[in-house]
């Protein structure tokens, strides 16, 4: 199996040929994938911040049996269903109430796309030919297709080979001031200059609220955010909040935008929305954006084969009302003030430049880059699933692990960056 898969299947920004063993998983359950070899071992990954409740939970299993006897999928041209009008309910009603309309696509990259299309198509329909830009900002990540990477930070966004071909977009620096950081205006200084030297041409700002992920792990002051809400209303552009990975507890609020007590004019979820058992994401939106969209007659132009899909949206309900029915704040919480006592202690090794948390995201931010050949199979060894990469050593846990499979984490980062420090000096 691992031969084949070794010569013929592609995995995400890998070689074609594998630099580290890959692991086949045969099972998983609560927070442990189960490999081949029988090894159980915990995820600290929530399979890319999506596997929120983790693995086969009987709700969303029940879910998913239920919805397959009635229909696994359908059209959403023409037709609807009540999976998604359930689903479309509910993320009205929990997010912020200016949020009217909501388009469901396949993933995280294409709801980022519908967005923009959303931010172009609203100018354009009003004759405003000149918004044909959107300002992003550095150490930004938004996803892979086209669209997404124009938006994702030039450099550390995965994407500088597609330089020549991407739509030129204006990037401000990314947010400086620290979550819990004392608040200095010069802060938005170079994002404010931007906006007024550009406005006339800036469709929209994008940006992921609190944390930005992928591009850097990186978790910035509330009041940056309300600045930045305050100068779009300013200069009248949209403002499109990425909150794919944030969404659904992980930063400690339900969105992390609630953190700043802003309110979005597009919201982009993903990843945690089935609580990872499949692929599905939604764009939100204001009354005001869609009627500009729809001056003089016109309609948003997107609708994926699989839009709504039933299953997916049935998984989502089922996961939404588990996550809304749970303590899960308070389960975040204690996350938080662990890694605040455990995870703190790797401040005091040397390769270690930062320790990072908030919520139930916990990030080292190595001086160097990491050795993920050497490294993963000393994670694997103490029984943990890690995937660092560039400088980041991370976790997000599954919100249902408990103190001690938490603690498991915890030290088994702590005494691989110590037998990394050995490593290095052989
Ligand atoms: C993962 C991610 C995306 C892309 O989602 P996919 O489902 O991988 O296409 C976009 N934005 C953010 C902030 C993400 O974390």
């Amino acid at each position: 199996m691992i031969d084949f898969d070794t010569k013929h299947v592609l995995h995400p920004y890998a070689p074609s040929v594998p630099s580290t063993d890959m692991q086949l998983v045969k099972s998983a359950a609560g927070v442990y994938l189960e490999l081949e070899s029988g090894e159980k071992i915990i995820d600290g990954m929530s399979s890319w911040w999506s596997v929120i409740h983790g693995y086969n939970v009987p709700e969303l299993n029940a879910a998913a049996h239920e919805q397959l006897s009635k229909m696994s999928h359908v059209m959403f041209g023409g037709l609807t269903h009540e999976p998604a009008i359930k689903l479309a309910q509910t993320l009205l009603s929990i997010t912020d109430k200016n949020l009217e309309h909501i388009f469901f696509s396949d993933s995280g990259s294409v709801s980022v796309e519908v967005a923009l299309k959303m931010a172009y198509q609203y100018w354009n329909s009003q004759g405003n030919k000149d918004k044909t830009k959107i300002l992003a900002f550095s150490q930004g990540y938004h996803g892979d297709t086209f669209g997404a990477m124009s938006v994702c930070d030039p450099i550390t966004g995965m994407h500088s080979a597609f330089e020549g071909v991407l739509h030129k977009n204006i990037f401000a620096e990314a947010p400086m001031c620290m979550f819990g950081s004392v608040w200095d205006e010069k802060y938005i200084k170079d994002f404010k200059e931007k906006l007024q030297e550009n406005h006339k041409v800036i469709a929209a700002v994008i940006l992921e609220p609190i944390v930005q992920g992928a591009g850097g792990m990186r978790m910035y002051s509330p009041v940056f955010l309300k600045r930045v809400r305050e100068l779009c209303t300013e200069f009248e552009v949209l403002l499109i909040l990425d909150e794919i990975a944030t969404g659904f507890g992980r930063t400690g609020e339900l969105f992390a935008y609630e953190h700043a007590q802003v309110s979005p004019d597009i919201l982009c979820v993903g990843k945690a929305l089935t609580g990872g058992y499949m692929s599905l994401a939604a764009t939100l939106v204001s009354k005001k954006v869609m009627l500009g969209v729809e001056t003089g007659g016109n309609v948003l132009m997107h609708g994926p084969t699989f839009m709504a899909n039933p299953l997916a949206c049935a998984v989502a309900n089922a996961s939404l009302e588990l996550l809304l029915n749970s303590d899960w704040k308070k389960k975040v919480d204690s996350i938080e003030s662990q890694l605040k006592t455990e995870l703190i202690k790797c401040e005091d090794l040397e390769i270690v430049k930062e320790v990072r948390i908030l919520g139930a995201i916990g990030v080292l931010e190595l001086k160097e880059d990491v050795d993920l050949v050497w490294m993963t199979p000393e994670f694997i060894k103490r029984g943990v699933w890690l995937r660092p990469f560039n400088r980041l050593v991370y976790i997000m846990p599954p919100f249902v692990i408990n103190e001690k499979e938490l603690g498991t984490l915890t030290s088994a980062i702590y005494d691989v960056m110590k037998a990394y420090i050995i490593y290095k000096q052989q």
